[in-house]
Order: C-alpha cells, then structure tokens, then sequence
C-alpha cells in the first residue's frame, strides 16, 4: 500500500515517534491490524501520497499559511526554523514554508 503523509508541520514532527514504534512493535512480531490513516490527525487535512511534490507545508495548526496573522506566522517560523536547523536541514525546507 502507498504510503500517506500530510504537510504540516505537526504531522513532520510527530510521526516520526509512531513510525518508530511501529517499527518497534514489527521487530518484536506484531503487525498493525487497524484501519490506515485517512486524514491527518493533527490538522484533519486528507492525507496525500508520500510522492507528491507540494510544498513542504501548506498549514499551520489547521489553518493555511494565506490566513495566518503575523504572531502565528511568527511562531510558527521560529518552531520550524528550530525543527530543520536542529535537523541540520538546508534553509530551503523554511523558505518553502513561506511560498507555500
Ligand atoms: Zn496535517
């Protein structure tokens, strides 16, 4: 099955934590027998296939970037630029954010 993704950023920072408990959980035999995620659930967008070229993030806490007011779109830069600088992720994966 193709794997899903969302382009938020709570989606970027948290699953990570569930793929690395699924993996865990599949080294020690035990398979995943729920339903697939169909939405995103952090901002409740539909998930998108992992091949699709969109922007990096196209919202922030549910909301698209177009309607954010400047606080948010502050902190939401300053939570992001910490996430792909602590990364070591090139500068790109912020500008992105804002041409989203
Ligand atoms: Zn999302």
């Amino acid at each position: 099955m193709e794997m899903k993704m969302c382009n938020c950023f709570k989606w970027d920072k948290s699953i990570i934590h569930i793929e690395g408990a699924i993996t865990l959980a599949h080294v020690h035999g035990i398979e995943y027998q729920g339903y697939p995620f169909k939405y995103c659930p952090w901002c409740g967008k539909e998930l998108i296939d992992t091949n699709s070229n969109s922007p990096l993030v196209t919202c922030w806490c549910g909301k698209p970037i177009s309607e954010l007011t400047h606080e948010e779109l502050k902190s939401a830069f300053e939570e992001l630029s910490k996430l792909y600088l602590d990364k070591e992720k090139d500068i790109d994966s912020v500008r992105r954010f804002f041409s989203a």
